[in-house]
């Protein structure tokens, strides 16, 4: 079930606001369905909105698209034969369509206003019917119509919805979906400013772009019998459908800013892997197959079909998000994971020589999730050691002092770095008739000021031997 068209798909944002996690998640699809089906990805700015758009606004949607690699064929900042990709520069091309429709009639002028209109709904409700349009207005000559507008009497133009038809539209992820078009209203297709509608454009650019396939969010799908309509009415191609789910929060609702961070960028400055946040988007309603979780871009790629996305509401697992992120980081290498990890350590105040900071990232990479968790756990590693209440509990127990020092001449004059570290220890523990634990946890609250935290010979690895030595004896001076 396709059409036989060229594949060219768009994502459409309105620059209102930042590039949110369902924006990005229906820009990944449409992308992952161009670049899998050799198409086209077109990048449209529906910047129609002209009091909430925003250059800002548009600026981040680029970048973070950019972030997460969906690169665009057409669009702003590229070249491309079906432009002007902004709506505000494609008024012309909508003014011709709605002079035709005025003209061939099936868009007319309705002078209702809107106190009307709500007490014609209202009457609608209490009988239970669906209310739909004034047909004083639409049944108006078209002479009376002009006179009236002509009086400067206040209009919206509506679009003539045909009685008793079915819109029958190709849905590649609900199969065919029928409207009746008597549940469908005579809609605004122009504002009583002269401003079309994103009905009106959206349909108009789909046609005019040669969209083979329309893949967004599921809450346009009330909107779709209305762009159909139109296109059949200026007779144009329509194109298919596939309406992705809603994004829902762990409340099961959709997802809001209550449940979770919903712009992509708080996600970017909170340090997750920029491959691993793809991965987790994809995940949002699609499955390659019932095991695997984990997958790359070319994987994706191989296996994305529309019909593998579900219909029903995806999850925002922020526990499953997390995981991916560890597994990406456990699976880069030292190089790369120092290059992603170095902007968070500056930001957090740290300047580290290359080798520590490889050091640093050797040590934390089996236990960090995102970026930023390298710069939150360096601490008491590259700066100076503080130690928290339980570690100075710990510190304060009984043979502790005994414990460091041993280990602290030790370290002296053994070899650096330590490879028998943990034998050690053992050994201590063993002379002291003690558990290995009742010495590597003071151990380690001295070395580090805190109970939790990497890999012991990692640390002593990053502390070098003075440093070591010197905080062994600080934190002596504690017990
Ligand atoms: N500008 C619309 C939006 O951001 C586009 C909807 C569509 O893809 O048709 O929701």
């Amino acid at each position: 079930m396709t059409n036989d068209r060229p594949v060219r798909v768009r994502f459409a944002p309105s620059p209102t606001g930042m590039l949110h996690i369902g924006g990005a998640r229906t820009a990944l699809f449409n992308w992952a369905f161009a670049r899998s089906n050799g198409g086209k990805f077109i990048l449209r700015i529906e910047d129609t909105d002209t009091e909430r758009n925003s250059d800002e606004s548009l600026q981040s949607i680029l970048e973070s698209m950019k972030w997460l690699g969906l690169d665009w064929d057409e669009g702003p900042q590229a070249e491309g034969d079906f432009g002007p990709y902004y709506q505000s520069q494609r008024v012309d091309m909508y003014q011709a369509a709605i002079e035709k429709g005025m003209g061939e009639g099936w868009l007319y002028r309705c002078f209702a206003t809107a106190d009307e209109l709500e007490s014609q709904r209202e009457e609608a409700r209490s009988n239970k019917v669906n209310w739909q349009h004034d047909a004083r207005w639409r049944e108006l000559s078209a002479n009376e119509s002009q006179a009236k507008a002509d009086a400067g009497d206040a209009f919206v133009i509506r679009f003539r919805v045909p009685v008793g038809e079915c819109v029958v539209i190709k849905d590649h992820i609900r199969g065919e979906v029928k409207f009746a078009s008597d549940e469908v209203e005579d809609w605004v297709a122009v504002r009583s400013n002269g401003m079309p509608t994103y009905n009106f454009v959206c349909a108009i650019d789909d046609s005019e772009m040669q969209i083979s396939h329309v893949i967004r969010g599921e809450e346009h799908l009330v909107n779709t019998p209305k762009q159909v309509m139109l296109c059949q009415a200026l007779d144009m191609p329509v194109p298919d459908f596939a309406h992705v789910p809603l994004i829902l929060g762990s409340d099961g609702k959709k997802l809001s800013k209550r449940t979770g961070d919903t712009a992509l960028g708080d996600y970017i400055k909170s340090g997750h892997p920029d491959d691993a946040l793809f991965n987790f988007l994809c995940l949002l309603g699609f499955a390659i197959d019932d095991k695997t979780t984990v997958f790359s871009r070319d994987e994706l790629l191989q296996n994305f079909e529309l019909k593998k996305i579900s219909k029903g509401g995806a999850l925002f697992d922020t526990d499953k998000l997390n995981w991916i992120c560890g597994e990406y980081i456990r699976n880069t290498s030292v190089d790369d994971l120092c290059t992603a990890v170095a902007p968070f350590m500056v930001a957090a105040g740290y300047q580290l020589a290359p080798e520590l900071l490889a050091k640093l990232v050797t040590a934390l990479q089996p236990r960090a999730n995102l970026y930023s968790h390298f710069s939150e756990q360096a601490a008491g590693l590259v700066s100076e050691v503080t130690y928290d209440e339980k570690a100075k509990k710990e510190l304060s127990k009984e043979g502790v002092l005994q414990y460091l020092e041993l280990v602290a001449a030790q370290l002296q004059d053994g070899e650096w770095p330590p490879t028998d570290f943990f034998d050690l220890v053992k050994q201590i523990a063993s002379d002291n008739e003690v558990g290995v634990g009742k010495v590597m946890k003071p151990l380690r609250c001295a070395l580090t000021g805190a109970l939790g935290g990497p890999e012991l010979a990692d640390v002593l690895n990053i502390l070098g031997r003075e440093q070591s030595i010197s905080r062994l004896a600080k934190a002596g001076q504690l017990v």
